[in-house]
């Protein structure tokens, strides 16, 4: 068994949560260690353990015994109950698709019977879990769409997802049959359809302008796993201690699908369990493969891990390279970073045809409906490329 976790105390958008434990304090499993102050979320124990060391995570050596119980959020079970949205605030839920906005501060908003959309595109080649979620556990995503509809004040819920997971779809739809005010909406199976933009303009037929939030089209959108945690911390108390992710790549067994995992866990645990990385390896991405970026077997489980990716060893290759980056896949920093790791040299740069700027940040001007790149590809030649690493296009 491990050792230790490590529990990250910045594990969303905002500024770091502050420890309200010290070193050498025994903590147990879902107690609070650290409190969001500001933009933030409140970080818990996902062990039962000593605080071994504090830094920019909290270090807990883990106990031998680890009981499946845990400390409850403050005040649930209490009359009277703290409000869902109180609830889901202590609980420290923030976006788990990768984002990590913190939810309790989404779903302050009040949409006036506007719509609330359940994000269940699993965008990223590979990743699973929210699919299996979807099938395993349908009817605790239902009550957590009608507890989310009634924190922001939503008329009507969606569900939108692809139609070739045909088995999540008829779970899904049985356990929302009886719910007159939450449907099934579809998504075209393309990349990437799981931007809140796209989702938004294919569901409810609103085009957002790069920059603009959901919130414009009188809609929220959240993720499947943030759902569920939504549902556990209203209905169980349980605080976000635990994580939902793929592992895949080159490993030596099976890719597996790992849920409800102790958040500070170690990545080299899970690719070990999964018969450990195939020789030669390259890069251990956290995320998914196109979104991903560059980890390591020490790097630890947090509250926005979607996936535990193995890559291939980067191809030899020292051709002067131009890059076309996009905001869908890797940045402009990202594709530097493969090209150098290929030993490469990068000699020109572009940005996708639809990116456009907005607030000193590139934005895609109309996610999914991708151009043809031919006049960068020139441009990037003419400045001398020999060879393009692009981010998704493959134009
Ligand atoms: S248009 Fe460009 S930035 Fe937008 S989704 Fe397509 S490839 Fe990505």
């Amino acid at each position: 068994m491990p050792r230790f976790v490590t529990i990250e105390l910045k594990q969303h958008i905002g500024v770091p949560a502050s420890p309200v434990v010290s070193v050498g304090d025994l903590v147990q499993k879902g107690q609070l260690i650290a409190v969001c102050e500001g933009l933030g979320a409140n970080v818990h124990s996902s062990v039962y353990g000593k605080v071994a060391e504090i830094g920019q995570a909290v270090r807990i050596e883990m106990d031998e015994h680890q009981p499946e119980e845990f400390i409850k959020i403050a005040g649930w079970g209490l009359d009277p109950a703290p409000s869902r949205l109180d609830m889901v605030k202590s609980a420290g839920i923030v976006g788990a698709g990768g984002a990590g906005f913190p939810t309790h501060v989404k779903f302050s908003t009040d949409l006036q019977g506007g719509t609330f959309i359940l994000n269940a595109a699993e965008c990223e080649p590979v990743l699973t879990h929210n699919i299996k979620v979807l099938n395993e556990q349908a009817d605790l995503i239902v009550r957590g769409i009608k507890y989310a509809m009634d924190m922001v004040n939503a008329d009507t819920g969606y569900i939108a997802i692809k139609t070739k997971h045909t088995k999540e779809l008829i779970a899904i739809a049985r356990a929302c049959k009886a719910e007159p005010n939450i449907e099934i909406r579809y998504l075209p199976d393309m990349y990437p359809v799981g931007d809140e933009r796209v989702i938004v303009r294919e569901i409810l037929g609103v085009k957002l302008e790069p920059g603009q939030l959901p919130l414009e089209a009188g809609a929220i959108v959240s993720n499947v796993e943030t759902i569920k945690r939504v549902a556990e911390a209203i209905e169980l108390g349980k605080p976000v201690i635990t994580k939902d992710f793929t592992v895949a790549g080159r490993l030596n067994g099976k890719p597996k699908v790992y849920l409800d995992e102790p958040i500070g866990m170690s990545v080299q645990k899970y690719i070990d369990d999964c018969g450990g990385a195939m020789q030669p390896h390259g890069e251990i991405l956290l995320g998914g493969p196109f979104t991903g970026f560059a980890g390591d077997k020490q790097s630890t489980i947090t509250k926005t891990l979607g996936g535990i990716f193995v890559a291939m060893p980067f191809p030899d290759d020292n051709r002067k390279f131009g890059i076309l980056a996009c905001e869908c896949g890797a940045d402009e920093d990202r594709l530097t970073e493969i090209v150098a790791g290929m030993g490469g040299e990068v000699v020109s740069v572009a940005k996708c045809k639809r990116m456009v700027e907005v607030n000193g940040r590139y934005r895609c001007d109309e996610p999914g409906n991708c151009p043809g790149q031919s006049e960068k590809i020139l441009k990037l030649k003419s400045e001398g490329a020999t060879a393009v690493m692009v981010g998704t296009c493959e134009d």
